[in-house]
């Protein structure tokens, strides 16, 4: 789908197997960037490179313009094909230094962050090429720039990328819309990061991995929103915490899914994680 006059979306479904009998449907959102090279924000899960280069030759590119992939941050669905599309077109590989080591070894990272079904959302590691930080301005053609915000909370080294001239942010998960599986390492940081994506002038498209392009006009009530829930999500902790048995991280995690009214195939390990993220926080304000 085209987006803008350079920038086209591509949406990618997949499965993750949560348990033997847990089968949630995702989809993420990779971005295609074309000037007289094309780069691309994210790669999508394993095996969708296919996807990927059927729609740049339907726009009438040669994937072997792929110059390079600008990652928002490690996590699988994200870096999933990385490796096949750098072996096929040689494309650099650019990320913040705190997801690094989570590109470079993808092991490592499955041993950190199990995430269910990891080895089949990945192809595997990955050699960086080049670090990102706040306030890189990379100059991919004469008209067009990219610019990197560290927005972490959803990870430590998660980027948003603001294409100015095409009045285009590009927020990977940094912004988590209200009623999305509740995915990040910090709540705090999470929400700062919103209110710095907020500040940015002049955003006439906010295009992120989990949610469908979202035009001016909406853009200050998706980060007004994405505020209200990540203070929702505190709220129910605090609640369950305060007369729950805390000790059992599943069970915790599904009695917030419950008091969020979400559904239950968000009660997951991931999601669990992201609780108990919310907890120590909580924990070390009240042991302080
Ligand atoms: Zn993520």
């Amino acid at each position: 789908m085209k987006i803008t006059k350079n920038i086209h979306a591509l949406k990618i479904p997949f499965k993750v197997n949560i348990s033997p009998d847990k089968i949630a449907e995702r989809f993420v959102y990779v971005y295609i960037i074309c000037g007289k090279k094309i780069w691309l924000t994210d790669t999508g899960v394993a095996g969708s490179k296919k996807m990927i280069f059927d729609y740049i030759e339907s726009i009438g590119k040669n994937i072997a313009d792929i110059e390079s992939i600008f990652l928002t941050h490690s996590h699988p669905d994200h870096i999933g094909s990385a490796k096949s599309i750098k072996q096929e077109c040689g494309s650099k590989v650019y990320v913040h230094c705190l997801e690094r080591n989570w590109v470079e070894d993808v092991d490592l990272q499955c041993a950190q962050r199990p995430v269910p079904g990891f080895k089949n959302l990945v192809e595997g590691s990955v050699k960086v090429d080049g670090i990102l930080k706040d306030g890189d301005i990379v100059n991919l053609d004469e008209n067009l720039s990219l610019r990197v915000f560290h927005t972490p909370g959803h990870s430590n080294g998660s980027v948003s990328y603001l294409i100015k001239e095409e009045g285009v942010l590009l927020c990977g998960d940094s912004v988590l819309s209200s009623n999305q599986m509740p995915v990040f390492d910090d709540l705090a940081e999470s929400i700062n990061s919103v209110k710095k994506l907020e500040k940015i002038n002049d955003v006439e498209i906010l295009l992120s991995s989990w949610d469908d392009p979202c035009k001016n006009g909406q853009i200050q009530d998706v980060f007004k929103d994405s505020v209200d829930y990540l203070t929702r999500i505190q709220q129910a902790v605090q609640k369950v915490a305060a007369k729950e048995n805390t000790s059992d991280s599943m069970e915790f995690c599904k009695n917030i899914i419950s008091e969020l009214k979400l559904p239950s195939v968000m009660v997951n390990p991931i999601t669990a994680r992201t609780f108990q993220s919310v907890l120590k926080k909580i924990q070390c304000v009240y042991t302080e």
